[in-house]
Order: structure tokens, then C-alpha cells, then sequence
């Protein structure tokens, strides 16, 4: 279960956007982005030319990096939107959004996507009454997710759990935090995800 271990600002830095990957710090006045808006190395600050190819590649690499998902991975969700019925694109974003790892993070259990994958790996929390450490495992409508009665008392587990009122909750899902627990109302439409993407030049990438 490989995941990118490097400097995550440089990630946004390269994308020019702010991806959300340190949670609180994100917000302050310490943001990378905020601080220094150019892309990392040398030649960050040098224009580029966007080629056609270029801005796909850039679209495809945001959406990965936004949800913490390596190449090989990506492509094989790619593979699975494509088999679906229906707008490829739309499916492609509803596969990375039902990760559990950014439901966790939806239903407001974690501050950012990476902390809720390493929640997840840590197994602090079940889906259906039953414990899973998988970061990438898909939620389907009706599965509730609990956050396990061992951990809920726990030094960072209980900080979440206090401050998770404040974090909103998208319309497809349904939080109980006295009950500690999160319910998947349905599949995600299109205008309930924001990620930041344009996905059908993501299709475009990889249908040339
Ligand atoms: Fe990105 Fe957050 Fe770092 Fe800002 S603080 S550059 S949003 S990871």
C-alpha cells in the first residue's frame, strides 16, 4: 500500500493550487501557497508553455495528488470509470470520492485526506461493525462508518471528535457524532464533489 512519502507543499506549489494536505496549517498565514505561489525548483518561476498534452497531465496529477492516489492506481480507476455506465468522468470522481480514506475526511473525522488515510491504516475506525485498515476500500450507499469504541477516547481520535462539528458534512452523507458514527446516503452527483478538477481532460489523457 504505497504512498507518496515526500514534501506535500511542493505538491500544491507544483499544481499552483492549494491541495489541502496539512489540514490546519493549510488555513494560516504559513501556507506555502500564500507564502511562495511559484512552482518548486530551479526553474519554478520560469513561463511555460502549456501544450495540449501538458494541461492534461497537470489536471490528471492534481486529481491524483488531491486524494492521495499513486499513478498505477489512478489509472486502474480510470479503467473501472471507463467499464461503468454512464459519464466516465463523473464516474472517475465518484470511485475517488467513496475511497474510504475521503469519506472519513468528508464526514469532518479527520482534517485532511492524508491524516485520514493514516487513521484508517491505524485502524481506529469499521464500516458496518467491522474493522477496516484499508485506505482505498469503496463505501457503498447504506454502509455506516464508526469510529471504534477503543479508539474514541484516544488523544488525537478524541481532539477530531470534538472539533468535528465544525467541519461541514457534503449532502450525500449523514454524520451522528453522539453516536460517533457516519452514514452514506447515496452516490455522490457531479456538483456535490468540489474537487477542484477538470476531469474530462483527464479522459483525454488517457483515451490519446
Ligand atoms: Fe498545500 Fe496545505 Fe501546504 Fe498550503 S499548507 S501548500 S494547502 S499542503
Amino acid at each position: 500500500m504505497a504512498r507518496y512519502t515526500g514534501p506535500v507543499c511542493r505538491l500544491c506549489r507544483r499544481e499552483g493550487i492549494k491541495l489541502f494536505l496539512k489540514g490546519e496549517r493549510c488555513f494560516s498565514n504559513k501556507c506555502a501557497i500564500d507564502r511562495r505561489g511559484t512552482a518548486p525548483g530551479q526553474h519554478g518561476q520560469a513561463r511555460r508553455r502549456n501544450t495540449e498534452y501538458g494541461l492534461q497531465l497537470r489536471e490528471k496529477q492534481k486529481a491524483r495528488r488531491y486524494y492521495g492516489v499513486l499513478e498505477k492506481q489512478f489509472e486502474k480507476y480510470y479503467e473501472e470509470a471507463a467499464r461503468r455506465p454512464g459519464i466516465t468522468g463523473d464516474n472517475l470522481l465518484q470511485l475517488l470520492e467513496t475511497r474510504l480514506d475521503n469519506v472519513i475526511y468528508r464526514l469532518g473525522f479527520a482534517v485532511s485526506r492524508p491524516e485520514a488515510r493514516q487513521l484508517v491504516r491505524h485502524g481506529h475506525f469499521e464500516v458496518n461493525g467491522r474493522r477496516v485498515d484499508i485506505p482505498s476500500y469503496q463505501v457503498k450507499p447504506g454502509d455506516v462508518i464508526t469510529v471504534r469504541e477503543k479508539s474514541q477516547g484516544k488523544g488525537r481520535i478524541k481532539e477530531l471528535l470534538e472539533t468535528a462539528e465544525g467541519r461541514a458534512v457534503p449532502a450525500w452523507l449523514e454524520r451522528d457524532l453522539a453516536a460517533r458514527t457516519g452514514k452514506v446516503l447515496r452516490l455522490p452527483a457531479r456538483d456535490e464533489i468540489d474537487t477542484p478538477v477538470a476531469e474530462q481532460m483527464i479522459i483525454e489523457f488517457y483515451s490519446r
